[in-house]
């Protein structure tokens, strides 16, 4: 768990420096040829050894030598060169490391490393001997003791469902960091479990979790990629029962969401899809499944800020650990930022310290993967404003790694490279939260300000590095085609109730959620008049609604009709409200009051106030001025983001159910009074600016 690679550093260059100052003729090995690579040093990790070295002027590549030796450094078995370690594996070339895994931990070895010139072998270095770091925990350590399946069969067999319940229900009740909660059902009604990881004892509800920032980490929704489970599963043991202040640190400023296994159906039946066939992530915007739509209800709840999603694949030529940020178009531009540089700033430059392989996904020649795809959970993350990233574990050993025709090796591999992706991720949140909160931030702010052509399908592009580096390669494009953008946004989509409240047949077995349903667990604001219903675009996932209610969406829950702003410009004088109003890019200079019923829609628009709301369908406020009092007063739908208020707000009495008011990044010049709504408002993890007391249920706010 300790991670020293900076103290390691120091010490191999000390290494260094002492062979080099330290040669006398009486010692031959201090007359190394040229080529000969110098400084070999060995760290040892989770599951995977570090092996780190002076580089060889003129070196094509280095091959990595693995001999098992006995406790008096007597070969037991045959040198077996394990590693190929090629320039664009790592952004730091002057400091060559390579992460040889694959053995059985707490096994010793003996290493040697040798620099190819073309194809001509150059002498091999110094070996140098070491025991591997044997499975975490004490084995006579409450909780510590505890082990999968995948670690008492020695990676011969994967953690059956049973298994896991067993093992997360023991840490659940060994450790008081740890809750396990159930997200929901598969189709054949396996338990889809959480564990909600904090210290000293995570938050005790879903908001209270959502106040911390949360992580999380989609374990396994392809039932035949199993090798991240298993990090997480090892993973969760760790958190659990760690005394290393890293661990507690963390876990003091954030809580950990790990879902081990969304897809226990797939997973039983080791298929990629769930038991009726269905890709689920395919899936995560359309939720037609139980497994997405636990996860993504998991999601409104919850608010992670941050993702992974793992997975394995199978382009033999690419890295260890292939990874992708949220690229669709819609994504608000902070959140695809700041993912990129969770991956290239954060992983790519631990990568080359560790000796992992951290790369595009797509990359080499991967083929016409990691595109736009809403369905796909990173790119529906982000379109949640979540910073994330998904994580392939090379299938193979692949051209780098010769030595995995053994499964075992090769499973270890995987699994271990997952681990230390998943604690790399653990440590970014905590030294990056600032930004991560702040893109999320600045990507709500944006979204609700609906400002932007909307593209359907169409990706970032992800920018080559400079050879040879991670990413020298990178995925393809996937520029959006012009019938699938549109330039000028609607104000909301309009659904007929047929459309809102019918019967579908798109859910496993013909039996369907209705839309009503998938938007509720999407978390999306309604205004319902009448019999239609509208779904604003000014709210934070403003990019992901458009791709289901569109009728350009790709893959569309339904074909609502586009309401464009009745409202623009200059309008002098008091407006009352009737129907569905919506404004945009307008200056109303007068009072507004919104009737019974009625609902009022803003972006960019100025009002100067008072602003009334009386029993209204629904007020959805985003970049928006009001230069006097509102007052909103049981009212059914409420959504204010990124307003100023130049007076008193009073927000009492609304009718919203359950769904939370939203209060978020506003600027109040007055107090703030919230009295009697059926749901306790929310900022969205966005501060709001109040000049005067905030009371009741805005106390916090
Ligand atoms: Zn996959």
């Amino acid at each position: 768990m300790r991670r020293q690679r900076p103290t390691l550093i120091a010490v191999s260059t000390l290494i260094a420096v002492t062979l080099t100052t330290a040669a006398t003729p009486a010692n031959a090995h201090n007359a190394a040829p040229p080529d000969q690579v110098t400084a070999l040093t060995a760290h040892q990790a989770d599951g995977y050894t570090t092996l780190a070295w002076q580089p060889v002027d003129g070196a094509t590549d280095y091959q990595i030598e693995r001999t098992p030796v006995d406790a008096d450094n007597t070969p037991t078995g045959t040198p077996t060169i394990v590693g190929i370690w090629r320039p664009n594996r790592q952004i730091n070339q002057q400091a060559p490391t390579f992460a040889d895994a694959g053995y059985n931990p707490g096994d010793t070895f003996q290493w040697r490393v040798r620099a190819r010139t073309g194809t001509t072998e150059q002498p091999y270095s110094e070996p140098v001997t070491a025991t591997t770091t044997a499975p975490w925990g004490n084995p006579t350590t409450p909780g510590e003791h505890l082990r999968t399946g995948w670690e008492t069969t020695h990676a011969a067999q994967y953690t059956s469902d049973t298994d896991e319940y067993a093992y997360t229900a023991a840490i659940d009740a060994l450790s008081d960091r740890v809750r396990v909660v159930e997200l929901g059902r598969t189709v054949q009604n396996r338990p889809i479990n959480m564990l909600v990881i904090g210290h000293p004892t995570p938050a005790a509800t879903p908001q209270a979790v959502a106040a911390t920032a949360p992580v999380a980490i989609n374990c396994n929704v392809h039932g035949n990629e199993p090798g991240d489970r298993e990090a997480c599963l090892i993973m969760a043991r760790q958190l659990a029962f760690s005394t290393d202040p890293r661990i507690t640190d963390l876990l003091s400023h954030t809580t950990v969401l790990i879902v081990p296994t969304i897809n226990g159906d797939g997973r039983a039946n080791n298929t990629r899809g769930n038991s009726t066939g269905q890709d689920l992530n395919r899936d995560y915007s359309l939720i037609r499944q139980p497994e997405t739509t636990a996860y993504i209800t998991m999601v409104r709840d919850y608010r992670p800020v941050a993702g992974y999603d793992g997975h394995e694949f199978g382009n033999s030529r690419a890295g260890d650990l292939p990874m992708l940020p949220p690229r669709h178009q819609n994504v608000a531009q902070p959140i695809f930022d700041q993912s990129q540089d969770m991956i290239e700033g954060h992983m790519y430059a631990k990568g080359a310290e560790a000796g992992w392989w951290a790369c595009p996904y797509g990359c080499e020649g991967g083929g016409n993967v990691g595109l736009s795809e809403e369905t796909i959970l990173r790119n529906t993350l982000g379109l949640k404003n979540v910073t994330n990233s998904l994580l392939e574990l090379r299938s193979s050993g692949g051209q780098t790694r010769p030595d995995e025709g053994n499964t075992a090796n090769n499973r270890r591999r995987k699994t271990y490279s997952a681990l230390w992706t998943f604690h790399q991720f653990l440590d970014y949140h905590r030294a990056d939260r600032a930004d991560i909160l702040k893109a999320r931030s600045e990507a709500i702010e944006s979204q609700a300000a609906n400002t932007g052509r909307l593209v359907f399908r169409g990706s970032r592009p992800i920018p080559a590095h400079p050879a040879p580096h991670p990413g020298d390669s990178p995925p393809p494009l996937d520029a959006p085609p012009a019938d699938l953008i549109l330039d000028t946004p609607p104000c909301a989509y309009k659904l007929t109730d047929a459309q809102y409240n019918g019967a579908r047949t798109d859910g496993p077995g013909g039996i369907g959620t209705t839309v009503a349903q998938r938007i509720a667990a999407h978390g999306w604001k309604v205004i319902t008049i009448g019999d239609e219903h509208y779904v604003p675009l000014n709210q934070p996932e403003r990019g992901l609604i458009p791709l289901l209610l569109d009728g350009k969406g790709v893959e569309k829950l339904t074909d609502g009709e586009r309401v464009y702003p009745t409202l623009t410009g200059r309008r002098n004088g008091p407006l009352t409200v009737t129907g569905f109003t919506c404004a945009d890019d307008a200056t109303i200079n007068g009072p507004v009051t919104v009737r019974a019923g009625a609902a009022l829609v803003t972006t960019a628009t100025t009002i100067s106030g008072p602003l009334t709301a009386t029993s209204a369908a629904g007020i959805l406020l985003a970049d928006s001025t009001i230069n006097g009092p509102v007052r909103i007063a049981t009212t059914d739908t409420i959504s204010i983001i990124d307003a100023t208020i130049a007076g008193p707000a009073d927000l009492s009495g609304n009718t919203t159910g359950t769904d939370a008011p939203v209060l978020a990044g506003t600027t109040i010049r007055g107090p703030l009074n919230c009295t009697a709504n059926s749901a306790t408002p929310t900022n969205l993890g966005i501060a709001n600016t109040v000049h005067g007391p905030r009371t009741s249920q805005c106390a916090a706010l």
